[in-house]
């Protein structure tokens, strides 16, 4: 039986090393002539009212470029590059246009005639994944006859790595994204995502590894130049290879798992065969997470345990929290951190996606999201409940609920959250590696 083809190809310059990849990979062998394709970035995140971070976090504008050069020299005229990005308002047209602007992709459009949506601006589509799952898909990618799916290549805090397969989950609409994020253990956010590639027409995979991150998947992570491409028309040996470089097996990662299950296929590299770099040669780990730590005084991150807090039980989030509450999860660690003036907090404990239980012996329980409350609100084990209901909650409520819990925090730390990811670009100034310039289209 043949293998499954992937290349690995260092990134050295401009349309060769792209082209290099995807031909040794042969992933356009198959594309049939006056295809109609689309092109699948990642834009985890995207603010208009700062410059931030994407190395490792958003597909560089320049993979996006050498593809499309790839493809107008067969002879392809209808290309689309599509994203649904998250949004904190989920009307928001301002946002998705801003970042296709800045990428690049309204030049792309005068060169060579392509075309950016947002996924949510076109029609939606059910589609049966099996064993009861149905997701709804932009109509416009299932509808293609060819796909270009090319991720940012990252670890992350939830699903260990995010490759190919996950991807994807950028093209479901919001409803679906909670619906990934179930709070039942045996079909959780693991077992929805492994079927996100299920019934997508033929794709080719290219892992943009120019940059990668660790702790993924947004920009708070630690970025790194890697100059790596990973090419394949499988994406399950693609994301197997790519979890392999990022120091991962692929029997580590449960949503690769998933997927080979579902394909029949072994949880190895077994049946894939591998062209250009060696895996070895390029294996770097990175770590999918941040560190919490546990003690008598608390329960935290551990950047916030630095600080001295005592006091505070604030669970790392487990797979049901979504992805809207999860930036909201980030905002009140940001607030909690900076409220602490060295006065030991009255055992609050904060609760956040649809699973977690209270802790017994906890003077106040605060509640975070409509899920919490609903999962907790007769729980006998909370004595003082505070409840954030919302879906995500609003910031104003969020002040209150943490200010009732004794946690002084600064509201205008929510109001001025659109500027914060700014602040991480000190992280990369001066340092030649870390180009802006890959974002964009010259
Ligand atoms: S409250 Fe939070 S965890 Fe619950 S569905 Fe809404 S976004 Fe998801």
């Amino acid at each position: 039986m043949s293998k499954n083809l992937v290349s690995i190809v260092k990134y050295e310059k401009p349309y060769e090393s792209v082209r290099k990849a995807v031909e040794l990979a042969g992933g356009l062998d198959h594309l049939p002539s006056k295809a109609k394709v689309f092109i699948k970035p990642n834009i985890v995140f995207w603010t208009k009212a700062v410059v931030f971070p994407k190395w490792g976090v958003i597909t560089t504008s320049r993979v996006i470029e050498d593809i499309v050069v790839m493809l107008k020299e067969r002879g392809i005229d209808d290309i689309t590059i599509g994203e649904g990005m998250v949004l904190s308002e989920s009307k928001d047209k301002e946002t998705p246009a801003h970042a296709f602007e800045y990428l690049g992709y309204n030049t792309l459009k005068k060169r060579y005639g392509v075309k950016a949506m947002n996924v949510f601006d076109g029609d939606m589509e059910k589609v049966d994944l099996g064993d009861g799952v149905e997701l709804t898909f932009g109509a416009e990618i299932i509808h293609s006859d060819f796909v270009v799916d090319i991720p940012a290549m990252k670890t992350h805090n939830q699903t260990v790595v995010s490759l190919g397969i996950k991807n994807l989950k950028g093209m479901i609409d919001l409803k679906s994204r909670k619906i990934c994020h179930n709070a039942d253990p045996s079909r959780d956010l693991n077992f929805h995502v492994a079927r996100l590639a299920d019934k997508m027409p033929p794709m080719l995979t290219i892992i943009d590894g120019i940059y990668t991150l660790e702790k993924g998947p947004s920009f708070d992570g630690r970025m790194k130049r890697s100059n790596i491409l990973i090419a394949s028309s499988d994406v399950l040996s693609a994301d197997m290879v790519g979890a392999k470089i990022l120091g991962y097996e692929p029997s580590q990662v449960p949503h690769l798992v998933f997927a080979a299950g579902n394909r029949k296929r072994p949880h190895d590299l077994s049946d894939v065969e591998v062209v250009g770099e060696k895996i070895e040669d390029l294996q770097d780990f990175h770590k999918s997470d941040f560190e919490y730590i546990e003690d008598d005084k608390g329960c935290m991150p551990a950047a916030l345990k630095k600080s001295g807090i005592e006091g505070l039980y604030y669970r790392k989030f487990d797979l049901s929290l979504c992805t809207y509450c999860s930036g909201t999860n980030g905002m009140i660690l940001t607030a909690i951190r900076s409220a602490w003036k060295g006065n030991k907090w009255d055992d609050v404990e904060v609760l956040t996606g649809k699973q977690k239980k209270p802790t017994p012996g906890m003077s106040k329980t605060i509640l975070v999201g409509k899920c919490m409350y609903e999962a907790n609100k007769d729980h006998p084990d909370i004595k003082e409940m505070i409840a954030i209901k919302g879906c995500p909650p609003q910031p104003k409520n969020i002040i209150k609920a943490l200010q009732q819990a004794g946690i002084e925090v600064d509201p205008t730390i929510f109001d001025h959250a659109e500027m914060a990811p700014g602040l991480l670009m000190s992280r990369y100034a001066g340092n030649p590696e870390f180009e802006e310039s890959f974002f964009q289209i010259a």
